[in-house]
């Protein structure tokens, strides 16, 4: 693992960075608040081959490791730009059907989801199986050449904009353990029986979150993916991405919060010197940049490990985005109270990353379910659920 950032690393940081302050937090707001994609954002992110870094070349990928998807992302949410369809269509979808879909399935997406051609939401959150996947209610049955999906998911982010949906549905229960065994669908998002209907949440991002209702939705038998049944272990395998990816929004968003707070605290004055005089301003900051470094470190080693085929990759992938929700909420919680009553004045836009700051402590894996990985698998004490 190198710890010196190699002339390319550096390049795509500082080439990211330039095409993400061309757009930049107002851009991102205002779409947001329209309830519209980014889309001049994400064609341009496809044809600077942004979003296919970590898929194959001869699907129009980069053939790059998931470190410089990272990159990419912790970029865009540094320039106040952080983009959930990173994590589920670049990262966790894409990285599916690269490794499991067939031949005509990589044919069909890839190309267009490393063009910024395409996007694809995923969905397996469930009103009542959450953290708790094996629990999944939604159901697929086959019936000839076709699947029939019935079930409800929720909180599933870019459904309006999406142009499939990778649904994990239950196909059968396994009769030892009683619990679900799970299959992936590519689902037509306007695909008869399916609704959807928008979740209002805090967190500031232009895609929102859809609760969707399948209501006997007809899935040809061809837009499985890999083996019926044996859908769980591809899920498990799409975790680590999801985790890396996912410890980006949060050290991006830090780092957006702490660059607000440096120049704050340095022109701010009220008793007649910059605030930035005072540790009491100071060492929250310098305290929270710790904090945002050590995560950073933990995201390299686990997208080394990852990009190795080492099986260490599940615990540092745990760990640094653990880390990293730690480092975010605390990076802009720092900056937010340097701020004074300009910390929740909306014009100094750290209102605006709040809840999604907070929201990755919660999501795309909580942080009680990383420390019950961290106590059983590293620990190996017992199983507590
Ligand atoms: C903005 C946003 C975007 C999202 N995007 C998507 C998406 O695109 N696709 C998708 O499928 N889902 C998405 N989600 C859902 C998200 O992944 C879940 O909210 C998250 O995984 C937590 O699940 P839950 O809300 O059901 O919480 P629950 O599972 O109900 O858990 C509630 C709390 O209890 C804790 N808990 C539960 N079980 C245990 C246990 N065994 N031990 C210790 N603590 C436990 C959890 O850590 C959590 O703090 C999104 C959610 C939001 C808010």
């Amino acid at each position: 693992m190198r710890l010196q950032p190699s002339f390319d690393e550096r390049l795509l940081r500082e080439s990211v960075a330039r095409l993400a302050g061309e757009f930049g937090a107002e851009y991102f707001m205002e779409k947001t608040r329209a309830r519209e994609p980014v889309t001049e954002l994400w064609k341009k992110l496809g044809d600077n081959g942004y979003l296919g870094a970590f898929l194959p070349t001869e699907y129009g990928g980069g053939g790059q490791g998931i470190w410089s998807l990272a990159i990419v992302s912790e970029e865009l949410a540094a320039a106040g730009c952080p983009m959930f369809p990173l994590i589920y269509s670049a990262a966790i979808v894409s990285n599916v059907l690269a490794r499991h879909g067939s031949q005509e399935q990589k044919d069909t997406w890839l190309p267009k989801l490393a063009a910024g051609e395409a996007k694809i939401a995923f969905a397996i959150t469930e009103p009542d199986a959450g953290s708790n996947s094996h629990n999944l209610s939604t159901v697929a049955r086959r019936t000839g050449d076709k699947y029939v999906i019935n079930g409800r998911k929720t909180f599933i982010s870019g459904v309006d904009s999406a142009d499939a949906i990778l649904v994990v549905a239950r196909t059968g229960t396994d009769e030892k353990t009683g619990k679900g065994l799970l299959s992936l669908f590519l689902v037509d998002p306007d695909a008869p029986g399916l609704e959807h209907t928008y979740v209002p949440t805090a967190v500031n991002a232009p895609e929102g979150q859809w609760m969707l209702f399948f209501d006997g939705v007809e899935v040809d038998a061809d837009q499985l993916i890999g083996t019926q049944d044996k859908g769980l272990r591809i899920v498990f395998e799409g975790l680590n991405p999801e985790r890396i990816l996912g410890a980006t929004l949060s050290t991006g968003l830090a780092r957006y919060a702490l660059n607000k707070a440096v120049s704050y605290v340095k022109d701010r004055q009220v008793w007649g010197v910059p605030i930035a005089t005072h540790q009491a301003v100071a060492h929250p900051l310098a305290k929270a940049k710790i904090e945002l470094d050590l995560a950073g470190l933990m995201m390299r080693k686990a997208a080394a490990l990852y990009d190795a085929g080492s099986p260490e990759a599940g615990e540092a992938a745990n760990m640094a985005k653990y880390a990293a929700g730690e480092a975010g909420i605390h990076c802009v919680d720092a900056a937010i109270q340097v701020h004074g009553g300009n910390g929740v004045a909306l014009e100094y836009g750290l209102t605006d990353v709040w809840w999604l700051a907070r929201f990755t402590k919660i999501g795309p894996v909580s942080a009680e379910m990383v420390l019950n990985y961290v106590s059983e698998h590293t620990l190996g004490l017992p199983k507590s659920y």
